[in-house]
């Protein structure tokens, strides 16, 4: 049993940071994508109508124009759903061009696994197919609160023309619980999340071939990020272990996974934090004492590990003073 909870919120902000239709009227000029450009962008199918496409290890840049993040699509016998889009509105496009190779069905959905850039600012590449837009309700309030912002830095990230025709598309559709959607024949399951990498993570299970979609609740090879709960993450990870599942997909690593692989070394990071931060504020040592000690035997384990640990902790520290 489910229960469902949809609510309608405006595809618009109201922060006036799109116009409405003058910036609806922009969607359709898209980059023309180059077939070779098109053609770089490279899915795995790692279970029946079930592709992935494995994004970089790095942070966004000119060269990755913010394809940094695993994005996916899912194909039932009449339409097709895509799980995140990557982080501008190319990179969405270049999506769109694989599903097209790969199936004649209309995208009925785009879901999104949480507010971050590089998992939503795709959605452009997708809204002249008029899909309907789902997400964790929480994220559109948060994804607007910080819509200036980010689409300042990414432009900035990746350049003029990397970033064109990039615009913030709420979800349409918000999941406060769970949300059953058929494409077919093909039943996804979306679950809303308490506040763990963020407090709009959901997941979606594909409950034909049960594989477990986890966005950035999953982190794998390279640093994961905290920016909603350090103990509520933790906490997630502990119940969803000891959840049946046949495989997972990360939200940053490999296509496909098993829960435990993709949950054990992000555990083992989470919980060197919060032990060593805990120990800290436990001795009185301050922030920037904390940053530059806790959870150092972590640093060979992932990449991008010098760029990101230190807000990390200072997130943990935040967070963890007030137990
Ligand atoms: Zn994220």
């Amino acid at each position: 049993m489910t229960t469902e909870s949809r609510s309608h919120i405006p595809t618009m902000t109201r922060q006036g940071f799109l116009r409405g239709a003058a910036a609806a009227s922009l969607l359709p000029c898209l980059p023309v994508l180059s077939k070779a450009h098109a053609a770089a962008i490279g899915v795995v199918e790692i279970a029946p109508g079930l592709f992935v496409h494995k994004g970089q290890h790095a942070d966004v840049n000119a060269e990755n124009a913010g394809d940094i993040s695993n994005m996916s699509f899912i194909v039932g016998r009449e339409s097709v759903a895509v799980i995140d889009t990557g982080g501008s509105a190319r990179i969405g496009a270049n999506l769109r061009e694989a599903i097209a190779a790969a199936t004649d069905r209309p995208i009925r959905y785009v879901i999104n696994t949480h507010m971050h850039p590089d998992h939503v600012f795709g959605n452009a590449g997708f809204a002249s197919a008029k899909p309907e837009f789902v997400a964790h309700h929480k994220m559109a309030r948060g994804l607007s609160a910080r819509a200036e912002g980010y689409l300042a830095r990414n432009k900035e990230w990746m350049g003029d023309a990397n970033f064109a025709g990039t615009e913030v598309i709420l979800p349409a559709t918000a999941v406060a619980t769970t949300l059953d959607l058929d494409l077919g024949g093909r039943v996804l399951r979306l679950e809303a999340r308490p506040t763990a990498h963020t407090d709009n993570d959901m997941t979606v299970l594909d409950t034909a071939t049960g594989t477990l979609l986890l966005g950035d609740i999953a982190f794998s090879g390279r640093i994961p990020t905290i920016d909603g709960s350090i103990a509520g993450w933790l906490k997630l990870i502990a119940k969803l272990k000891s959840e049946s599942v046949a495989r997972v997909v990360p939200g940053h690593g490999p296509p496909s996974m098993s829960m435990s692989d993709a949950l054990l070394p992000l555990e083992r990071y989470l919980t060197a934090v919060a032990t060593e931060v805990r120990a800290a504020i436990k001795d009185g040592k301050t922030l920037s004492e904390t940053t530059e000690t806790a959870a150092l035997s972590e640093k060979d384990a992932w990449l991008l590990f010098a760029e990101h640990h230190k807000r990390n902790v200072t997130a943990a520290f935040a967070e963890l003073e007030w137990e």
